[in-house]
């Protein structure tokens, strides 16, 4: 299989690393997964708007400009014949000897793979356990960075405890989970963190918000506070590889359940005919 690096096509196997690259040492650089049905890219405007976002709030300047990324991930996914599946590309402030401040001269490294993925929308996988636990990260979520430990940490708590996935708290608010956000449904109505500083603003949160409204449902974007789970009808988690998951049970610092509810299967019949179809 082939990788980006920068421009170019590199096999795998005979790709090098640079040491010195900053996100080697610093993980100072920026994300995005975007998903690949029938070999379309889904939502790749919106992801690659959300690179050009995260970079220039972490003063960086982004290597290739939007037609040229769109043109070299279509040759990575051309090259490895990715059908259905994922591309992660990340951008790296660059390579310079270790020292906490970098210079302008730094220029920024583009790496991208790609992963075959069953096509799960098609029939959505089954409900999942989700944990409860505190948001230990910083204050800048929306900032898509490499830099995961605080996401890596509560995922593993969950793991710890059979759960697919963690949801956190931030002063008794919910904020989102570790590499999803978090929705409730409430007589018909959805609940979710609003886009600010304390969370991702997830693209597949993005669809399912359009989405919910072009079908007739209220959104509100609010913060929630922790107890609120408990009196919720449904409660889904949304991302780019877990599309739409309903929940069935939250366990840690506050233990529920739900049955998959007919809001969240509404919403994932009507995204996955967003989908390219064969
Ligand atoms: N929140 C966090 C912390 C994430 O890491 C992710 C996935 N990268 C999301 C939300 C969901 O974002 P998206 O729908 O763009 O995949």
């Amino acid at each position: 299989t082939y990788i980006l690096q920068n421009a170019d096509l590199v096999r795998k196997e005979t790709a090098h690393l640079h040491i010195d690259d900053r996100g080697y040492y610093f993980g100072d650089g920026i994300y995005e997964v975007i998903r690949v049905y029938e070999g379309v890219p889904f939502a790749k405007e919106a992801h690659l708007n959300r690179l050009e976002e995260s970079s220039a709030k972490i003063d960086m300047t982004l290597p290739y400009s939007g037609q040229e990324l769109i043109d070299l991930l279509d040759k990575l996914i051309a090259a490895n014949e990715l059908v259905n599946g994922l591309v992660y590309l990340q951008v790296t402030r660059g390579i310079e000897p270790r020292n906490h401040l970098y210079t302008k001269n730094c220029k920024p490294v583009l790496t991208a793979f790609t992963q075959p993925l069953p096509k799960k929308a098609a029939a959505p996988s089954a409900a999942v356990h989700v944990w409860l636990t505190d948001d230990i990260r910083w204050l800048r979520c929306d900032i898509k960075t490499i830099n995961l430990l605080g996401n890596i940490i509560a995922k593993k708590e969950a793991a710890d405890q059979q759960c697919q996935e963690a949801i956190m708290q931030r002063d008794g608010f919910i904020t989102e989970g570790s590499s999803s956000n978090l929705f409730l449904v409430k007589d018909k109505v959805l609940y979710t963190h609003p886009a600010t500083n304390l969370i991702l603003n997830g693209i597949t949160r993005q669809v399912v918000i359009d989405l919910a409204k072009q079908n007739g449902y209220e959104v509100v974007e609010e913060p929630f506070p922790v107890d609120v789970l408990e009196h919720a009808d449904e409660a889904f988690l949304t991302s780019t590889t877990m599309e739409i998951a309903a929940i069935s049970q939250i366990k840690g610092q506050l233990s529920t359940s739900y049955v998959p509810g007919p809001v969240t299967k509404d919403l994932q019949e009507k995204f996955r005919q967003l989908l390219p179809q064969k």
